[in-house]
Formats: structure tokens, sequence, C-alpha cells
């Protein structure tokens, strides 16, 4: 029911529309696209079809009402709720109820292609509609890729029949009603005469054939909802919010087409000290006040493990180091990113007295050169400010 269009569009007529203004423009349409005077021509009865829908809602008091409420999905309780008018028989019947995680509308889609009303072949082969799934991963399972196992629920062609819904022995019969065509041709009376239209079939449910013996084990359906376990191997590299797709593992096609498609999507936990950017890993690690001043060799996380790391005498806070090749492999590749390392340098707290002492001794002995070029910047700045410089 797609690009439905506005019923006081298709009469061309303003929202404040009188009745009479109403009628006046349905009449002038319905005479310039009645079918009789467009044989064959299948817009002109779509186009005939649209103004007559609007017009049996506009000039109904109560449904024109409902309809400048709610718009369409007041006057059409199919609209918007997967259209399933017409196939009231189908839903749930032959799926023992495994609707729950289950779009309505996907099923029809998935057997009959389309929603009901568009004028769509309903007994050529379809493709199966596609199944969504998410598979949480850890920081590590996404870095070094991982085989996952996920269980999904699907509709499967049921091999007891091979898909014709009809009993061993049996097969499914044309279609009495519209000759296996899957639509019938009906004809309306309106002021204006005649005229004929055409619908999907409610015998065959458009199929076109007539199960006589269906089979038990899909109840005629042809296919049948099975829950399967699949294994999913995902690539080393792989990043959050991306997705894979396995072909042909998404719902059966109808009519021998083919398989819809499964999509998964993985998310990634959070990780207790990494971060990630594309394949570079970030993390901070703490160092003392005398590590920094004096250089030392750190122990550095990685993804593959502790990393000998040595940093160099007067290493300041915030100073940021690179491993390089210790990052994420990108996909498909053997490349890998980089492990960055911020140090952060701790200030000592709870000084005792006598490294307090020791402390201020350092201190008297600092000269210019023990600061950084910034740092002696920053205070002969200072100086000259406060010297009216
Ligand atoms: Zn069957
Ligand atoms: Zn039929």
């Amino acid at each position: 029911m797609a690009d439905k269009r506005d019923y006081y569009e298709v009469l061309g007529v303003e929202r404040s529309a009188s009745d009479d203004a109403i009628k006046k423009a349905y009449r002038a349409l319905a005479k310039k696209y009645h079918p009789d005077l467009h044989p064959g021509d299948q817009e002109a009865e779509a186009h005939f079809k649209e103004i007559n829908e609007a017009y049996e809602v506009l000039s109904d008091n109560e449904k024109r009402k409902k309809y400048d409420a709610y718009g369409f999905a007041g006057v059409d309780p199919s609209y918007g709720a997967g259209d399933a008018s017409g196939f009231g028989g189908f839903g749930g019947a032959g799926f023992g109820g495994g609707f729950q995680d289950f779009d309505l509308g996907s099923i029809f889609d998935s057997f009959f292609g389309g929603a009901s009303g568009q004028q769509t072949r309903r007994n050529g082969p379809e493709k199966g509609s596609n199944l969504r799934a998410t598979i949480p991963l850890s920081f590590e399972e996404a870095a070094f890729g991982c085989k996952k196992t996920i269980e999904i629920s699907r509709v499967e062609k049921c091999n007891d029949c091979n898909g014709s819904g009809a009993a061993k022995g049996s097969t499914a019969e044309t279609c009495q009603v519209c000759h296996g065509t899957g639509t019938v041709r009906t004809t309306q009376r309106t002021p204006l005469g005649a005229f004929t239209s055409s619908s999907p079939c409610t015998a065959c449910h458009g199929t076109g054939k007539v199960i006589k013996n269906p089979c038990p084990t899909c109840r005629g359906q042809g296919a049948v909802r099975r829950k399967r376990k699949i294994e999913v191997n995902i690539p080393a590299g792989i990043d959050n919010e991306q997705t894979i797709s396995l072909r042909g593992q998404g719902n059966a096609g109808a009519n021998n087409g083919p398989n819809g498609d499964l999509y998964v999507t993985v998310t990634i936990r959070p990780h207790p000290i990494f971060t990630r950017e594309g394949a570079d890993v970030y993390c901070e690690v703490p160092i003392s006040f005398t590590d920094a001043a004096l250089g030392a060799e750190l122990e550095v996380a990685t993804i593959d493990g502790k990393v000998k790391y040595t940093i160099p005498e007067g290493t300041q806070t915030g100073t940021v180091f690179r491993l390089r090749g210790k990052g994420i492999p990108y996909l498909n590749s053997s490349r890998r990113g980089d492990h960055y390392v911020t140090v952060n340098v701790e200030v000592p707290r709870n000084l005792s007295n006598k490294q307090k002492d020791l402390l201020r001794q350092f201190s008297g002995q600092l000269k210019p050169e023990n600061h950084t070029e910034e740092n002696n910047k920053f205070f002969s700045k200072l100086k000259n400010f406060f010297e009216g410089k």
C-alpha cells in the first residue's frame, strides 16, 4: 500500500470542499477515466479505482470525518497493519503460533509478493523476505573474529510436499474461479453505469491454485516455520553496528522463488580499559611522578596481552605513545591498526612529613632547565604581566 494518494488530492478538491463540490469533481474524473473509454489501459483502470475509493470515503460524512482525523488508518482497518485483507484464514493456522517475533506483513510478502491491493502477480516466483538478527560481541571477539551460533525462526519450504501444499499422491488443482490467474474481474454498478475492475481471487488467495487434499505437515501452506541454528563467521576487525549478510538464509520464497537473506548486525560490548576508533585502540596508563621524571619500563596492556614499553626521562602527563601494529586488524587484511597509550602522571598524596621535607629540598634545587619550555615561557609571560610590560 505504498504511495497511496490523499483522497482530496485524488479528487483534486480542497479539504474544505462541500459535498456538492466533491460530487462534481468525482463525476468529471469518473467520466474521464471510465474503463469503457480506455479499454485495456491498466493505468486508467487503476486511476478509476482510486477515484471511486476516494469518493466512497469523502461522500460519506462519517467516513470523511474519520479520514480527516486519522488518515487512511481511520477508514481502512488493514492500512498500516501489514494489509492482511482477503487472507483472513491464513494467519497463524499453519505456523503453530510462531508469530511473536514476526511481522505478519512479511509472511504475506514472502508468500504472495507484496501487500494485497497492489496489482502484483501472485502466482509467479517471489523472493522470500529477509530476516534480521543481532549478535553481541566482546571487544576481543570483534578484534580477532570468531564463530557464533544464533537461533532464528524462519519460513522454510515444506519438504513433505516440496512446497506444493498438496498431500502426497495429490496435486494442487487450478482454481476454477479465476482459472489459475489469481485475479478476478468484478463488475461494479455506479450511477455512471457498470464497469469492471480486477482484484485478487479470494477463492485461492491469489495463488491460482486450490488444494483439495492439503499436506498434513504444512496444512496446505507449502511452507513451515522452523527454528534453525545458524553458524555465523565473524571476521576479525568487524566494528560496532556492521552487518554481515548471509545469502539465502532468510524466509523461503513463494512459488519456488529464491530464499530471502539473513542480515546479522553486531554490537560490541564496551571494554573496561580499551576504547576503539576504527582499527586503533586507545587506553590510559597511570604512572608515578618519579617514573615520569626518571623514565621507566612500563607494562602496557594491549589486545595481544602485556607489552613492555620504555618511557623516556621527563615524560609529561597526557603524553601519547603509539605502539605500531598492536591495534585491531583491518577487515579482510593482514594489516593492523595501532595501540595508543596516554600516560597520566599521578601526583603523590598523603605524604609523610619526611617525604614532604625531601620534596621541599628537591623543589628548592629546581633550575629553569628542569622545567618544560612551555612552563618557562608561561612564567616569563606571567612575570612580564605583573611588572606591567
Ligand atoms: Zn507440505
Ligand atoms: Zn482463484
